[in-house]
C-alpha cells in the first residue's frame, strides 16, 4: 500500500450547469457543422431548459463527482437565462454543502434577450452569497454575444467588486472575425480597449490567439485556460500558442472534473511538451490569487482518491463522500436529465 499526499486539484474553467449531459443528453435533431451550430442546437438549448431544480441536481452530481476525483476548486462560468436571478445561490449552496471551494460568475449575454438579459446577468455576479468557500467573479459569455456597453459594464463592475472577469475568449474563429467586424485586432483587444480586464481575469481557451496575443494577456496579468478535450470534441483547433504564456491553468469546460483525465488528455493531443504538470500548479496559483494561500489536500492510496480535506474538512475518506449521499445524488440526478431533455425538446 503506498500512500501519498499532494495538493487538491484546481479545474480552473468549467461548467456545473451542463452535469447533466453524462446522463445521456439526446444529440440535436441535425448534426452540427460548425462551433456556433454546436453552441446553438446544444449548450444554448440545454441552458435555456434548465430550472433552478435541474440546476441543482446538475451541481449536485457534477461536485460531488470532482471530489471523489480529488478536485478541490472549481472555477464555474453559468448560464441559465430562464433562471437567472438566484442561480449563483443555488450554486454556492450546493458548493458549501458538499464542501469544494468555487470561484462562480454568471457569463453575462445578450444572445436570448439582449442588453436586458446581459443586465440581469451582471446583476447576478453581485449575488454570490459570502462563504468561506466561494468567492464571485464578474461574467461574460463571449465577446460575440455582447455588445461593447455590456463589457464596460462588466469591467465597472469589477473594479467596484474587487474581483476580476472570467470569459471565453477566442476558442473558435467566429469569435475572432466578430472583435474584426467590430473594428478592433481580435476579442482580447477589445475587452482591454473597454476596460473589462483586470490583472487576475480568466480567459478560457484563447486557440486562436496569435504568439503576441498571449504574450499580451501574459502582461496584462490574465490567466489562460486550455480545455483540450472541449477543444478536440467541439472541433476547435489545439491551443499551441498559449506555450508563450506561463500564465496558463487546465479546465475542462464542462466535462468531468478528473484533472488527471484532463491531464492525458492534454499529453494525449500535444505530448510531454505540454507541460500539463505547470499548468496543474498554475491553477493553484489561480486560486491563492483570490483567496490567499490555501491547504487542499488529496491523499492518494496506489494512485486512488482516498482522502480529501477541504479548508480543513475531510470531504472524502476511505474513498467515499462523507458530505453526501452518492447514490441518491446521482440518482435525483438521473431523474432531472430525464425531465431536462423533455424541456429540451420542446424549444
Ligand atoms: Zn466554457
Amino acid at each position: 500500500m503506498a500512500l501519498s499526499e499532494a495538493p487538491g486539484a484546481v479545474c480552473a474553467h468549467t461548467h456545473l450547469y451542463s452535469g447533466l449531459a453524462r446522463f445521456g443528453m439526446p444529440a440535436p435533431a441535425r448534426e452540427p457543422e460548425n462551433f456556433v451550430q454546436i453552441l446553438e442546437r446544444v449548450w444554448w438549448r440545454l441552458d435555456r431548459a434548465l430550472d433552478a431544480e435541474s440546476l441543482r441536481a446538475s451541481a449536485f452530481d457534477y461536485v460531488a463527482q470532482a471530489l471523489l476525483a480529488g478536485t478541490t476548486t472549481v472555477v464555474d462560468h453559468h448560464e441559465s437565462p430562464s433562471v437567472i436571478e438566484g442561480s449563483l445561490t443555488v450554486l454556492a449552496e450546493v458548493c458549501e454543502s458538499l464542501g469544494i471551494r468555487a470561484l462562480l460568475c454568471y457569463g453575462a449575454t445578450e444572445r436570448n434577450g439582449g442588453p436586458d438579459e446581459a443586465r440581469r446577468g451582471l446583476e447576478e455576479c453581485r449575488r454570490v452569497p459570502p462563504s468561506p468557500l466561494v468567492r464571485g467573479l464578474v461574467g461574460l459569455h463571449a465577446g460575440f454575444t455582447v455588445s461593447d456597453q455590456t463589457i464596460r459594464d462588466a469591467g465597472e463592475l469589477a473594479r467596484e467588486l474587487g474581483t476580476v472577469l472570467h470569459v471565453h475568449v477566442a476558442e473558435d474563429r467566429a469569435d475572432v472575425e466578430d472583435a474584426r467586424r467590430r473594428g478592433y485586432e481580435g476579442p482580447l483587444e477589445r475587452l482591454i480597449a473597454l476596460g473589462a480586464l483586470p490583472p487576475g481575469s480568466i480567459l478560457a481557451h484563447g486557440v486562436h490567439l496569435t504568439p503576441d496575443q498571449v504574450r499580451l494577456a501574459e502582461a496584462r496579468g490574465c490567466w489562460l485556460v486550455q480545455n483540450p478535450r472541449s477543444n478536440e470534441g467541439n472541433r476547435v483547433g489545439y491551443a499551441a500558442n498559449l506555450r508563450h504564456s506561463r500564465r496558463v491553468a487546465l479546465g475542462t469546460d464542462g466535462w468531468n472534473a478528473d484533472m488527471a483525465e484532463e491531464e492525458a488528455a492534454l499529453f494525449r493531443v500535444a505530448g510531454e511538451d505540454a507541460g500539463a504538470a505547470e499548468r496543474l500548479a498554475a491553477g493553484r496559483t489561480l486560486v491563492a490569487e483570490r483567496f490567499g494561500e490555501v491547504e487542499d489536500r488529496v491523499v492518494r492510496e496506489d494512485g486512488r482518491v482516498r482522502r480529501v480535506i477541504v479548508g480543513g474538512r475531510t470531504v472524502v475518506d476511505e474513498g467515499r463522500l462523507l458530505t453526501g449521499d452518492v447514490e441518491a445524488i446521482t440518482a435525483h440526478a438521473r431523474e432531472q436529465a430525464a425531465r431536462l431533455w423533455r424541456r429540451m425538446a420542446e424549444l
